[in-house]
Parts: C-alpha cells; sequence; structure tokens
C-alpha cells in the first residue's frame, strides 16, 4: 500500500501515531482537529500542542498544500475554477459553484484518468497518479479558506474515475464527513462514475449515504462503446444492476448523467430507449449538453433537441433536468482547464 501522509489518517491512526511519538492519545484527536476541523496550513499553528511535539512532526511528517496557480472567476455566474498545484508539482482543477441553497465545490480524484471516454478532456494524457485523501480534501479546505465561505456539497465529477482510486474515496468521504472534522453531510456529496461494477458494489456496502451517479450517456451497449470504452468490459446489463443494488442498500435516489452528444444519442428513440432501460429505477436524469473539446468533433444537440429529449423522458413519468451550465465563459467542462494550462507549458519548452 501507498505510504499515506498524516493529513489522510484516521482520527484512531492519529491518536497511534501519538503513542509511538511518546505523546499521550489525546494529542491525536487535538491534532486532527487542527487538520480537519480548522483546517490550518502549518504545525505552528497548532497552539495546544508542545513546540517539541510540533517540531518532530515538521521533521517526520512535513504537512503539504495545494499552491493556486490559476483562478478563473465566470462574470455570468460568479462559478471559480481553480488550477491548483501538488507538492510533487503535478497540476488538479477543482471548480467552486455559488447556488441559492449554498456552495458546491466539484473536484478531482486522480491526476489524468485512464477511463478514455470520447469526449473528455481529463483523459487525453491518459492517468499519471491518484490523488490522497488529503488531496482531495485539501481542493475543499483551500477553497473555504480563499472564498472565505463555507462548502456545502461536494461532488466528486472533476478529473479522474473515484472509484478507480476507491480506497482513497472512501477515507476522503469518511473524513470530510466526520463530526470532528468539517462534519460536512454524506448526503450532500456524490460521486460520479463511469461504471465500474465491482466497486459500486463494494460503495454498497460501505454503509454510506452518499449519492450515487452514473455517467450513463447512451440508452444502449452498442451506443455506450462508442463512447465510452468502459462499456466494453461491463455492459449495461451488469451495470444497471449493481445500481439497484446501491439503491436497495442505501435507499438514496440513483442520478444518472447523461451528455447529449448532437447526433449521437440525442434522438426521440434513443429517450425512448432509455427511459425503458431506467424505468423501473429509482432514478433522476441530469441531462448535460456535451461541452465541445477541440480534440474531438463532437457537436452540442440543439436547444430544440434537448427539449424534445426531456419531454419524452417526462412522457414516460422519469424525474429529468436539464444541467444549467456553469462558468460557460470559462474554460468550464471537465479537465479544460487544466488542459490548456499543460498544452501552453508544451508549447513554451
Ligand atoms: N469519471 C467519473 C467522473 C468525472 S466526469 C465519471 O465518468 O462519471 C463527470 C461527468 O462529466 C461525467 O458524467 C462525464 O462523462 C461528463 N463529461 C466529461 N467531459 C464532458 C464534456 N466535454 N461534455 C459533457 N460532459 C462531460
Amino acid at each position: 500500500m501507498e505510504q499515506l501522509d498524516i493529513k489522510s489518517l484516521y482520527e484512531d491512526e492519529l491518536k497511534e501515531k501519538m503513542i509511538s511519538l511518546g505523546e499521550k492519545p489525546f494529542k491525536g484527536k487535538q491534532l486532527y482537529e487542527w487538520l480537519h476541523k480548522k483546517a490550518v496550513g502549518s504545525y505552528a499553528q497548532m497552539s495546544n500542542l508542545s513546540a517539541s511535539l510540533r517540531e518532530k512532526l515538521q521533521e517526520q511528517e512535513p504537512l503539504t498544500s495545494l499552491e493556486v496557480v490559476e483562478v478563473q472567476t465566470s462574470k455570468i455566474d460568479g462559478t471559480q475554477k481553480y488550477l491548483f498545484r501538488l507538492s510533487d508539482g503535478h497540476v488538479i482543477e477543482s471548480v467552486w459553484m455559488k447556488y441559492k441553497h449554498g456552495n458546491s465545490v466539484c473536484i478531482s480524484s486522480q491526476v489524468g484518468c485512464r477511463m478514455g471516454c470520447r469526449f473528455c478532456a481529463s483523459t487525453i494524457g491518459g492517468l499519471t497518479r491518484n490523488l490522497k485523501p488529503s488531496e482531495m480534501l485539501d481542493q475543499i479546505y483551500r477553497i473555504q479558506e480563499l472564498t472565505g465561505e463555507r462548502v456545502s456539497n461536494v461532488v466528486v465529477m472533476g478529473t479522474g474515475e473515484p472509484l478507480d482510486n476507491y480506497d482513497n474515496l472512501i477515507r476522503f468521504i469518511r473524513i470530510l464527513s466526520d463530526e470532528k472534522g468539517q462534519n460536512l453531510s454524506q448526503r450532500n456529496i456524490t460521486v460520479s462514475t463511469c461504471g465500474i461494477v465491482p466497486r459500486i458494489r463494494q460503495l454498497a456496502e460501505e454503509g454510506l449515504t452518499i449519492t450515487l451517479a452514473l455517467s450513463l450517456h447512451a440508452p444502449n451497449d452498442e451506443k455506450r462503446k462508442e463512447l465510452m470504452p468502459i462499456a466494453y468490459k461491463y455492459s449495461l446489463s451488469e451495470v444497471l444492476p449493481a445500481c439497484a443494488y446501491y439503491f436497495e442498500k442505501t435507499g438514496r435516489r440513483l442520478t444518472f448523467e447523461y451528455s447529449l452528444v448532437g447526433g449521437k444519442n440525442d434522438s426521440e428513440e434513443d429517450a425512448r430507449q432509455l427511459a425503458h432501460l431506467i424505468g423501473g429505477l429509482n432514478c433522476h436524469v441530469n441531462l448535460i449538453p456535451v461541452n465541445p473539446i477541440k480534440e474531438r468533433d463532437f457537436v452540442q444537440s440543439g436547444k430544440k433537441v434537448i427539449e424534445n429529449f426531456k419531454n419524452k423522458l417526462e412522457k414516460y413519468k422519469i424525474n429529468v433536468t436539464i444541467r444549467r451550465e456553469m462558468g460557460r465563459d470559462i474554460d468550464g467542462a471537465c479537465g479544460q482547464l487544466r488542459k490548456s494550462y499543460l498544452d501552453k507549458r508544451e508549447n513554451l519548452s
């Protein structure tokens, strides 16, 4: 197993660490609160830990943080895109969105991605590495610090496939929702997956109450394979029962994401097939007009086509919304800010 840094450890593990350093276990509780409740950036700020303990920690477990490389702010709706540099120099992006009901952050779970979805900018350079739990948490902690506002909703829908980084994802969720940390309700956390069947089933067993979002994007295997290579590995006849199992175990309504790609998956027949496919499930469909990326020639469906698709689903009594596009005027879609940054850097060298 990879080595976990101190900000990725559970409270009990910090207590054990304190014992190994010759300290009282309750120091572990205090350290955990500094790291996750107050989310401070340095040991120097941890005033109830002795100077010698802080020194020892600084030496053995240097704290890492995220450095802001770039912030883009939408003039339309205030959405902010952050490009962060990790301690090893790689860059990731996170998005901060302001809604009436609270602030939402979309975080990355990996540096790059190996799932290869055809319309997605995040996967073009492949997977570099997994993010540690601390690096997922820090996206939220840093944004709260920078905006001075509390985050109430978290969606794991940025770069990466969260279920391809399963153990770190679970740690991240448990620490983020811990009442001794940020105490963010699990009901306000959504994890989006391209559909890794065994991991969906495992997630159902964790005893969590997070929302599962499945990137469906097609009404049958044939069309899904054209958009998402993962469809060659797991057919819909495996993916959808896994989702149904998730609902059965957690009671959480499922979300299906469906990116509408002009001429590919947006016909009335597609809508009809989709309705039949998911009609028996307790679910909600989120239609996303595809955000065209320059590396591919996919186009958005017209406004009318999108409306028709929605109406058709409604006729079949499917809950459906069209995702409001946030930050249209900034590099809005998944992975595009990071991609354009990496492209620029490559052109300079
Ligand atoms: N790997 C996860 C989460 C990351 S992507 C997953 O596949 O669900 C978050 C969502 O954005 C997914 O539904 C993904 O398919 C979609 N997406 C990625 N690029 C997009 C684009 N250019 N236009 C529209 N949706 C996109």
